[in-house]
């Protein structure tokens, strides 16, 4: 069974969000279509990824992370109800993985799970799967980014609103 813990100050209700963003973030990537598979060209399945996950919720304003059976997701953000999310600065302006706006805080929040669950599949299986084995397999690397691009594309993307952060916009 994964296992998912959180920090005191964030709510069962937060907690069980993540984990139903980070499930559907899993059914997509493990689709056949997208040929991502464990050793020995394993075919992956949502409870294979989900029973070795320890994934951890917290709200503490700091930025989350994703490894190797791993994902740490901060739900700050989303609890003070924005809409825009940021990339790092180098795919931010890219059309498909960058930075945007929502149509809600969940919407946005779906960014950043999915940004860790690449780094999840990424870590875990880029070693057994065909057409991620070469190349460039550092942590914001290209091929890191073309299993995120698949998660933005099918997922996140459907609810962006635009690619600019409202808030900065002059009057
Ligand atoms: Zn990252």
């Amino acid at each position: 069974m994964g296992l998912i813990y959180k920090s005191k100050n964030v709510t069962t209700a937060e907690r069980d969000l993540v984990k139903r963003l980070t499930k559907q973030c899993l059914k997509e990537i493990v689709k056949s279509k997208w040929e991502i598979t464990g050793p020995r060209s394993e075919k992956l399945t949502v409870a294979k990824v989900w029973d070795k996950l320890y994934l951890k919720v917290k709200c503490r304003g700091q930025s989350s992370s994703g490894g190797k059976n791993y994902m740490c997701i901060d739900v700050s953000q989303y609890r003070k109800g924005r809409t825009f999310q940021h990339e790092y600065a180098r795919i931010k302006n890219d059309p498909i993985i960058g930075e945007g706006t929502f149509a809600t805080p969940e919407d946005a929040l779906m960014l950043i799970v999915a940004h860790e669950v690449a780094h999840l599949i990424h870590y875990n299986y880029f070693i057994y799967t065909r057409w991620l084995r070469d190349g460039d397999n550092t942590p914001h690397g290209k091929n890191w980014q073309k299993i995120y691009r698949i998660l933005r594309r099918e997922i996140v993307n459907k609810n962006m609103v635009r690619d600019v952060d409202p808030e900065k916009k002059v009057a």
